[in-house]
Formats: C-alpha cells, sequence, structure tokens
C-alpha cells in the first residue's frame, strides 16, 4: 500500500482523491467502494471521490448504478464521500455513456477519451469533440488529456475548459514508468506550463483501480517541482476548492 506521509510532507499536501476505481469499474479490479474508503482513510485522506468508469467501459456498472449513488452515505468511517463518474466520450459529437439525468445526481464526472471506443491514432486534434462533451451535466474535470495517441490542441483545450468552470487533471497513472498512454511526461508537462501561464487550476489524480495507489501522486511531484508551479493552482492542496467543482456544501 503506498504511504501518504510523502504526500504530507510535500510542498504540495494532497487533502484529496477524486480519480479512483472500484470494482464497478469492471476490468479485473475486485476492491469495494468500501474498501476504497477505508483505504483513504487509513491514509489520512480529508475526502475521498469514487469515480467509475461509464457503462461504456467492457464489465463497468450499468447506468442503475451510477443512479443510485445519490442515496448513498456521503460520510462514512470517518472521512467525507463524493460520488461520480469517469465518463467515456462515445463519439464526435461528444456524447458520453450516462443519460443528463443520471449525471444530475452525481456529484462531479471526468470526461475521458479510452480505446477502443476511440481508435488509436485515428485523429489529428480531438478538442472539438472534448469541446462538445464539456456541455453535459456534472462535467468538472478533463481526465488524462496527456495521451499522444488521443491529440488535443492544449491551449485551445484549456482556454475554453478555463471559462466553462472545468479543470484538467495530472494523472499519476500516466506518468508512471510502465504507463500505457503515451507521452504523458510531454504532454502533462505542456499543460502544467499553460495552466500556470493562464492561472488554471489543476486536479491531481491517481487513477488508482482499487486502493492500492489511493492519493498516489508520486510521479507528479518532480514535475510540479520542476515547473515552478504554484501550489494555490493545486485544487486538492485546498478543500475550499471542492466547493468550486462540486456540489459540495461546506
Ligand atoms: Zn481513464
Ligand atoms: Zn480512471
Amino acid at each position: 500500500m503506498y504511504n501518504l506521509s510523502h504526500n504530507i510532507n510535500s510542498a504540495y499536501p494532497v487533502l484529496f482523491d477524486l480519480h479512483t476505481h472500484s470494482i464497478s469499474s469492471g476490468h479485473g479490479t475486485t476492491d469495494t467502494v468500501s474498501a476504497l474508503i477505508q483505504s483513504a482513510c487509513k491514509k489520512g485522506l480529508f475526502l475521498l471521490g469514487i469515480s467509475d468508469h461509464g457503462p461504456a467501459t467492457k464489465g463497468s456498472a450499468l447506468p442503475s448504478y451510477f443512479r443510485g449513488l445519490k442515496y448513498a452515505k456521503k460520510n462514512r468511517f470517518g472521512i467525507e464521500i463524493l460520488y461520480g463518474a469517469e465518463l467515456n466520450i462515445i463519439d464526435m459529437e461528444g456524447r458520453v455513456d450516462l443519460e443528463d439525468n443520471v449525471l444530475q445526481g452525481l456529484d462531479y464526472a471526468f470526461i475521458s477519451i479510452h480505446p477502443p471506443i476511440f481508435t488509436p491514432y485515428e485523429h489529428n486534434d480531438l478538442t472539438s469533440v472534448y469541446v462538445k462533451a464539456m456541455n453535459h451535466p456534472k462535467v468538472r474535470f478533463l481526465g488524462h488529456i496527456d495521451d499522444d495517441r488521443f491529440p488535443v490542441d492544449f491551449e485551445a483545450l484549456l482556454l475554453h475548459a478555463k471559462a466553462k468552470g472545468i479543470y484538467p487533471e495530472i494523472n499519476n497513472g500516466s506518468l508512471m514508468p510502465n504507463a500505457y498512454r503515451v507521452g504523458g511526461q510531454k504532454n502533462c508537462r505542456s499543460i502544467l506550463k499553460i495552466c500556470k501561464n493562464i492561472q488554471l487550476p489543476i486536479l491531481l489524480s491517481s487513477d488508482s483501480h482499487g486502493s492500492k495507489n489511493i492519493g498516489n501522486m508520486e510521479y507528479i511531484y518532480p514535475l510540479l517541482e520542476e515547473q515552478n508551479f504554484p501550489k494555490d493552482l493545486v485544487l486538492n492542496c485546498h478543500l475550499q476548492s471542492l466547493k468550486k467543482i462540486t456540489d459540495y456544501k461546506k
């Protein structure tokens, strides 16, 4: 299990992780939502967000799972919980894999492009697809836009995100030595430079599948330090930033 003391001692202490996956995301993850929460609790997070894959991911939950989340307890094992989704963008019109009326019941959503729903290297520029997908309710974050297989115009996309009150994530999974996404280091550097320049806050994400990597941002820190990235622009360092990005009430 990843030891969170590294996070707490960092110049960028991570108070919450909003990109995590439970058994409801399919593809072999076996930890339940309860196991994820207990792990986040042990690691000292103040809040955990569960963001299971939308129904277009093979083996993931049906819409009824997401529809039920609005009734789930918001405080368990002593920490606060938010319930979201990592939506799949499913076509060039920016449609996503949950209906807007289901999205309304969630706290937040990521929009992401995944294979095989989109074919790697098939498109030169998917910026307009993200722009259209940003119009769905509860979309707050751009999921791992750092992948050369699904290219976007970072500057144009991030400026539009800023206007919409939507934030890019920097995804620890994209930066791991064995990452399956392509160009993570180079692309995250570009994203950080632009965000610093246009003063757009970023979200640090573990993208933990199961409890193992919850809160683990170890490959992000060197990039933040290298770019001298302002702590004020890191959403996870400030609990009050949750009010901006979700319907979190406190
Ligand atoms: Zn993803
Ligand atoms: Zn994910």
